[in-house]
């Protein structure tokens, strides 16, 4: 006799490449259930209704209905599995602590079998280990182990499903909002966006990737991390076009080259989950325990607040923090930037960097993120050092050179010549004038100065480094 089988969708809004659902499908009637469960109005959490809406829709067309429920999973999932005298629940793992002990207790408590797949990641977090078998702590070693693995391939969409048809369930009310104008949801937005960047622009990745200025990455990490696509598939999909072109085309080798490094950019969120696997203390604790005792600042909400509005008087700064409000989403390499101001500059906390990035994030990831948040401290295990200070003048030359990420971020300093952009406190009074800028008024000066909080900084980690010698 066929089973029912209720398959719980979470952060794996699609059809293809599901082993949960395609198992399912394979094992009896299919049963989609979504449950809403999410209290704080996170940038993140509009997307993921915008994704189940697009998501419900794909699955109508199929001729299915998707189950919505509202609550606590280890309340509801009982209650669907008995209102439907289902036999099994399938779903993919989760990795944050707080998800695992909530599947745990599901499954402790269901008098049914729950059938859990990796199906988010390239290969089961916390297998890859090194010869003495204990995690790898530095990503090159990881990467290279991964590399020489073979790669699970990507399941296919069901071919035949037996879908549960019945009364459709109301979707949460997501609040109107700006983000609308940026970001599309949905698993046929989330392909087509990738075969686009596949075709058009991974070639160009490895040479303009840190430029923000530049339309040059693939702009997938909110679809990834909501799981409209999958990273099996980015992964066969990319190495499939590499040798379909090898046959003669004479800029293989720079293709190869992009295409591996945007693999390894991919493999960083493998990372990530492997390190929120081995150390789920991650999420709120420095890798490296030394950093416990570390000095930071009483956190000042003036200061903090002027990071946030991106006017901390540093145009780059001040770019990547207003792209984050408006759109829900900044560039990797403004991400560190704004990043290691807040805690080396500003000697603040990297929880409240990595708080405020939670909140604002269309990505959100809570593995991506904190790993981020320890790379940028110099908390984490392969993080950039501690006294590695950016500059935030040189790195918007550096990244920035021809100013366009910062003029359309900052309106109020369109009008700067380039050379003033960078540091607009030393321009002369009638260059600011003739640019309309009146400082302090129309654009901050530095909520600090870069070689002072430089000083600052280092001292701070002098003592750290002198409390760890002494005990
Ligand atoms: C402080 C900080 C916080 C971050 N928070 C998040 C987060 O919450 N969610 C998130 O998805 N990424 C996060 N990142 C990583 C990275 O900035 C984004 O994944 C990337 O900017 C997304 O843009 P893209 O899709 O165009 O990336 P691409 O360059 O096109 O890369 C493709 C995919 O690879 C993955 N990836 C790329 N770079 C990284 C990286 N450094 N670490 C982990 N995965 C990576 C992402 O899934 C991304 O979509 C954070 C980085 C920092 C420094």
């Amino acid at each position: 006799m066929s089973k029912t089988i209720i398959v719980w969708f979470r952060d794996d809004l699609r059809i293809l490449d599901h082993p949960a659902l395609y198992h399912a499908a394979l094992d009896g009637k299919v049963i989609p259930l979504y449950i809403h469960n999410e209290t704080e109005h996170t940038n993140s959490e509009w997307y993921s209704l915008q994704a189940l809406t697009a998501f419900q829709q794909q699955l109508r067309d199929k001729g299915a209905t998707l189950v919505i429920k509202h609550g606590e999973p280890v309340r509801i999932i009982p209650e669907v599995v008995q209102t439907f005298e289902a036999d099994a629940v399938y779903c993919h793992y989760q990795y944050g602590p707080g998800s695992r002990e909530q599947d745990e207790q599901i499954k402790e408590n269901l008098f049914v079998p729950v059938r859990q797949f990796h199906g988010n990641v390239l290969t089961e977090p916390g297998t890859i280990l090194n010869k003495q078998k204990q995690p790898y702590k530095v990503f090159t070693s990881f990467w290279k182990s991964l590399r020489s693995l073979p790669i699970a391939k990507p399941f296919p969409v069901p071919h035949k499903v037996d879908w549960y048809n019945g009364k459709a369930s109301a979707i949460p009310h997501a609040p109107k909002s700006p983000l609308n104008t940026y970001w599309q949801a949905g698993e046929r937005q989330a392909l087509n966006k990738w075969r686009q960047f596949l075709h058009d622009q991974i070639n160009h990745y490895q040479e303009y990737r840190d430029f923000p200025g530049i339309d040059a990455t693939s702009l997938l990490s909110g679809h990834l991390s909501h799981g409209e696509i999958s990273p099996k598939l980015i992964w066969h999909e990319a190495k499939e076009a590499l040798e379909i072109t090898s046959m003669e085309n004479r800029f293989q080798h720079t293709m190869e080259e992009s295409t591996e490094t945007f693999l390894k950019q991919l493999v960083w969120r493998e990372f990530a989950y492997h390190q929120l696997t081995f150390f789920p203390q991650i999420i709120d604790k420095p890798l490296q325990p030394k950093f416990q005792a570390f000095q930071w600042q009483e956190p000042d909400p003036l200061l903090l607040d002027s990071w946030k509005k991106g006017l901390t008087g540093y145009p780059l700064v001040d770019a990547g923090m207003r792209e984050l409000l408006e759109t829900g989403y900044m560039h990797n390499r403004v991400r560190m930037v704004t990043g290691s101001f807040l805690v080396k500059h500003l000697l603040i906390h990297w929880l409240d960097g990595q708080a405020w990035f939670s909140r604002m994030l269309v990505d959100h990831d809570l593995a991506n993120n904190t790993m981020g948040w320890q790379w940028v401290a110099g908390t984490g295990f392969d993080s950039s050092p501690f006294f590695r200070i950016f500059n935030p003048v040189k790195q918007a030359e550096k990244f920035d050179p021809d100013g366009t990420y910062m003029r359309n971020w900052l309106p109020e300093l369109r009008n700067l010549p380039l050379e003033y952009l960078y540091h607009p406190w030393e321009a002369p009074e009638g260059v600011l004038q003739e640019a309309g800028i009146t400082l302090g008024k129309d654009y901050p000066l530095p909520i600090v100065e870069h070689q002072y909080a430089r000083e600052r900084a280092l001292e701070a980690f002098k003592q750290l480094k002198k409390e760890a010698n002494n005990h």
